[in-house]
């Protein structure tokens, strides 16, 4: 027989999506809007979809996560199919997945964190942003931690990133307005019985540096029960900054600038939560006795050293008390077996998404979007370009070229190769029982939906229906 053109209706393209964040979502979207005929099948670990749409953006934040309406249209095109609980690289090997697709496609986010290696790190109640935002929002991962709030009156969070700002709203906000929200139950249920009083965010440069953006920081001055509290010193700018600014600035940056100048000479209204703002500082050292109880706090000189801005320690150091400290200062991309890995920028390598192996040569058909891509960075808007690059590659690629007809190479024969390797597949429909339920148990209780946290809770509403 012979080959038929890649990409047509006789002989379709077939894409494996691994992970169905938005990054996934954006590329299963741009490659079933494409010219050729393209079948997506989008993988997830979990049996439900959206990533960090359901698993960090903040429950606070509920108009963000509309953006699943996006996903819910891509999911309805005919050439689609979601298969959740599907662990690549585990249960279902690249070489199984290569056997039933032209092309692979990594979606799979960056998920661990960086630390913050300095000693004390590694006691009791020191721990990671990301796994804290997992815990509120109910992610299987997180679902065996705790936070005993109860015990902790003052947190220092370090990094003034928006995922630190995130932590610092949700540990202050007012549990009861987070009732209507989708967070964790068991997460409402440890804020109301909260402790806290104080939060110090901690930036370890300047003004000109902090990563968060102006309407965060603005949300964060307004939150009722809350004194958002910028000393002056935390408002200044250091020469090379100020002329920086000056010169070629950025909108937001001026913006966040003006804003910290403003909120620094606020008066503290007496409120019954503090957020305390320190830039210029880094944590040093985590004290405590078998468990966290304070924190070294290093100020800060900034210095300008390769054209970047640079922290240097000035010697002089606070200690601030404290039970709790997360580290918000960033994600970190993990290494998949049989897929190339850059360690030191933990992503997975590639050019323009094709990934390469450690010589820089193309691993042929695999394809990388998101911040697997090109890092935790940007927001969820960001990753739509993103995966339209890839995918402009990988049409590239396909173009041209014929195939055989491959009985290994058609929906059928992957649907069934992946339900052999994973005893309960997930696919679309039963997402949308298991979302049915959810919303069923929140309406129940004036609330947007009740997460289901276990994954084995997940395929119970699945295999009930
Ligand atoms: P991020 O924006 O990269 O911020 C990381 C912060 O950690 C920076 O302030 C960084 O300071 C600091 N940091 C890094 N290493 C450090 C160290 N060793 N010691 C002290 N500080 C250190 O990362 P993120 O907050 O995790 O957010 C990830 C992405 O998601 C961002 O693009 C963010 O905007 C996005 N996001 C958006 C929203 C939203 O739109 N509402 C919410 C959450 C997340 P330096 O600059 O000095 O390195």
């Amino acid at each position: 027989m012979s080959p038929l053109a890649l990409g047509s209706p006789d002989r379709p393209l077939r894409v494996a999506v691994i992970g169905a964040g938005p990054s996934g979502f954006y590329a299963a979207s741009a490659l079933l809007g494409a010219d050729a005929t393209v079948e997506v099948d989008l993988l997830d670990r979990l049996p439900v979809p959206f990533g960090l749409v359901r698993g960090g953006v903040a429950p606070d934040h509920q108009k963000i996560k509309s953006v699943v309406r996006a996903y819910q249209k891509t999911a309805s095109h005919p050439r689609f199919r979601f298969f959740g609980n599907v662990r690549v690289g585990e249960r279902v090997p690249l070489e199984l997945l290569r056997q039933h697709y032209d092309m692979l496609c990594f979606a799979v986010g960056c998920e661990s964190a960086r630390t913050l290696d300095v000693p004390g790190e590694d006691l009791p109640g020191s721990g990671t942003a990301t796994d804290f935002v997992a815990w509120y929002n109910g992610h299987p991962d997180a679902r065996e931690l705790d936070f005993p709030l109860h015990e902790v009156g003052s947190v220092v969070v370090v990094g003034v990133g928006n995922v630190a700002v995130d932590v610092a709203r949700i540990l202050t906000r007012d549990p009861e307005s987070l009732h209507p929200t989708d967070i964790a139950d068991h997460a409402l249920e440890r804020l109301r019985e909260s402790a806290v009083r104080d939060v110090w965010l901690l930036g370890r440069r300047g003004p000109a540096q902090a990563a968060f953006t102006p309407a965060e920081l603005q949300e964060l001055s307004q939150l009722d029960g809350v004194d958002l509290v910028v000393p002056p010193w935390s408002a200044e700018l250091d020469p090379a900054s100020a002329a920086w600014l000056e010169a070629e600035g950025d909108k937001v940056t001026r913006r966040n600038v003006e804003l910290l100048r403003e909120l620094s000479q606020r008066e503290p209204t007496g409120a019954p939560r503090r957020i305390h703002l320190w830039l210029g500082r880094s944590p040093v050292a985590i004290e405590g006795d078998g468990r966290v109880e304070a924190v070294q706090v290093a100020h800060n000189a900034l210095v300008e050293e390769g054209g970047r801005i640079a922290a240097r320690p000035t010697g002089e150091v606070d200690r601030v008390e404290a039970q709790m400290v997360l580290a918000a200062v960033g994600y970190c991309g993990v290494a998949l077996p049989g897929l190339p890995f850059d360690r030191r920028r933990g992503i997975v390598p590639n050019v323009e998404g094709r990934v390469v192996d450690e010589a820089g040569r193309v691993v042929p058909d695999t394809y990388v979007v998101g911040w697997a891509k090109r890092g935790p960075s940007g927001v969820i808007g960001t990753n739509r370009a993103d995966a339209v690059e890839t995918v402009d590659r990988m049409l590239a690629d396909a173009a041209g070229h014929h195939a055989p007809a491959d009985p290994d190479r058609t929906a059928a024969a992957a649907e069934q190769a992946l339900a052999r390797a994973v005893p309960q597949l997930v696919r679309w429909q039963d997402w949308e029982r298991i979302d049915a339920e959810e919303r069923a148990r929140g309406e129940a209780d004036g609330r947007v939906r009740r997460k289901f946290t276990r994954v084995r809770d997940m395929l119970e509403v699945v295999r009930r229906s």
